[in-house]
């Protein structure tokens, strides 16, 4: 993949989307046109001087029209354009394929012109897009030097370094949320030096994606259940079962995989074990499943005699269950920090949508959007607080953990229903972020263990109360 594609993208992340959607949309084509060169021309004017090469000026075109298209990129390449954005998949737009002949001219202008084409993947539901986006940020953070906050630096650190560049609004992990947030952090705790040497570098450099094998069709709340066998062979487990609800497999190189390695155990949590599967391991075959929003961010993973290296082992044979609390606290913990100063942020978007289109002067309204400011203010200072604890306790998140993602759940779905009743008949429009978020915001109260585990959770080992049968 050519980097400049994300250079450029990463530019101006949500523009392409906005004037893709807005102007192709428009009836008056005339006003879309003048829009379209009214941009481009301030877009010159603003960028096109002497930027040392940091900057790259992107252009937008008229997209309705091909012979419209040309001749603004011809127009602009000629005053300095290095870039053009373009939809990532026209027929969404009602618009001819990418595949068809008919954007030809388009990109031949392009070429001839040396002008560089920006496919907005950045908000695709298309898993290889996306993971192509996430790990081209990735591998900017690493070559700025910002990476290793992950695993080398404080937990303080790195909730410093979550804060600010989600306040600078750079791209979401996405793809690399396993790999960096928990799987990452688990092997940093629990894996051996040349463990930690094999599989750190690869994705903090962006290189490499992993995924979580933990929940099987029968085992999701009740983990423990699980039934995915490895028998030991030699200097391999074979492993043979089921995993189901897995983010990320359709494009993971590995995955953080829980088996059975002791059907006779006397308790259930003392038969597992915590592997490290290679997803190009043959036998693994991995069916994705599409979400309510359209995107095939996770999938069903069958295994039939997989052969994962005994080498790839975190942890003890049969001390999986331990190994998995240390992944299932940076999950919890720790994993969705960087979200709540997202949220934050989107309040402040809400409540000046919410002044310009006159629904501001409802008073239930207001206390409604006051209440979760309030909520969210709540939900940062308990971060602080279990960041903290961490600090003080060798790094990895405790039980508090479970207290933020129950709350910050339920909050973030409260925060998208508020953007309804702002947003009003706009809110159920597919075509806009808010929209595919506010349905993606149902799923925070069940991934990483549901509310109802949490909430068990709390009351047994935080509150001490008597443990469920
Ligand atoms: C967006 C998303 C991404 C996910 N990504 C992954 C992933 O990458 N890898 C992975 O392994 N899994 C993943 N999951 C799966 C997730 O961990 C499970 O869905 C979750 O743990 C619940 O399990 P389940 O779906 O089997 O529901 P069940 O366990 O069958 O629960 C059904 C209902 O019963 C309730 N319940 C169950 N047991 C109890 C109890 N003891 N007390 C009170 N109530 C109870 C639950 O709260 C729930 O309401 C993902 C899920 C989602 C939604």
């Amino acid at each position: 993949m050519d980097l400049n594609h994300v250079e450029a993208s990463l530019c101006f992340p949500t523009f392409p989307r906005f004037c893709g959607q807005t102007f192709a949309e428009a009836h008056d084509k005339e006003v879309a046109l003048a829009c379209v060169r009214a941009y481009n021309d301030w877009m010159v004017e603003e960028w096109c001087g002497d930027s040392g090469g940091r900057l790259i000026p992107l252009c937008i075109i008229p997209l309705w029209d091909i012979d419209l298209a040309v001749a603004e990129i011809r127009r602009n390449a000629a005053r300095g354009v290095k870039a053009v954005t373009f939809s990532e998949i026209p027929t969404h737009l009602g618009l001819p394929s990418i595949h068809s002949g008919y954007w030809d001219p388009f990109f031949a202008v392009c070429q001839e012109t040396g002008t560089v084409v920006n496919m907005h993947i950045g908000s695709s539901s298309q898993m290889p897009a996306r993971r192509a986006y996430d790990c081209g940020w990735q591998r900017r953070l690493y070559d700025a030097g910002y990476a290793d906050v992950h695993w080398d630096a404080s937990p303080t650190q790195r909730l410093i370094f979550l804060e600010e560049t989600e306040r600078a609004g750079a791209p979401y992990v996405g793809a690399n949320f396993v790999g960096l947030l928990h799987a990452g952090p688990t092997v940093a705790a629990e894996g051996t030096p040349e463990q930690r040497a094999r599989w750190l570098p690869p994705v903090l450099r962006g290189d490499e994606v992993w995924c979580q094998g933990f929940s099987e069709p029968g085992a999701g709340s009740d983990l423990a259940s699980l039934r995915t066998k490895a028998v030991r062979d030699g200097d391999a487990y074979v492993v043979t079962g089921q995993k189901i609800w897995t983010s990320h497999a359709e494009v993971a190189d590995w995955c953080e995989l829980l088996v059975r390695t002791d059907p006779e155990a006397p308790s259930k949590h003392r038969g597992i074990t915590w592997l490290a599967m290679p997803m190009d391991a043959p036998g693994i075959t991995v069916r994705p499943l599409r979400t309510l929003a359209g995107s095939t961010e996770f999938a069903e993973v069958f295994l039939d005699e997989v052969r994962v290296p005994v080498e790839n082992r975190v942890g003890d044979e049969n001390d999986g269950w331990r190994v998995t609390m240390v992944t299932l606290s940076f999950e919890r913990g720790t994993a969705f920090v960087g979200e709540v100063v997202a949220c934050r942020r989107l309040l402040g978007e809400l409540a000046r949508t919410a002044r310009k289109n006159g629904s501001w002067d409802d008073p239930v309204l207001r206390r409604r959007l006051g209440r979760l400011a309030a909520e969210f203010q709540a939900l940062w200072r308990l971060v602080q607080a279990n960041v903290s604890e961490a600090q003080a306790t060798g790094g990895v998140p405790g039980a508090g953990g479970s207290v933020f993602k129950l709350h910050y759940s339920h909050a973030r779905q409260e925060l998208y229903e508020a953007a309804a009743a702002v947003l009003g008949p706009d809110a159920l429009d597919l075509g806009r972020d808010w929209t595919l978020d506010r349905l993606s915001s149902l799923s925070y109260t069940i991934a990483a263990g549901t509310s109802q585990i949490q909430r068990n959770i709390v009351a047994e080992r935080i509150l001490g109360l008597p443990k469920g049968r």
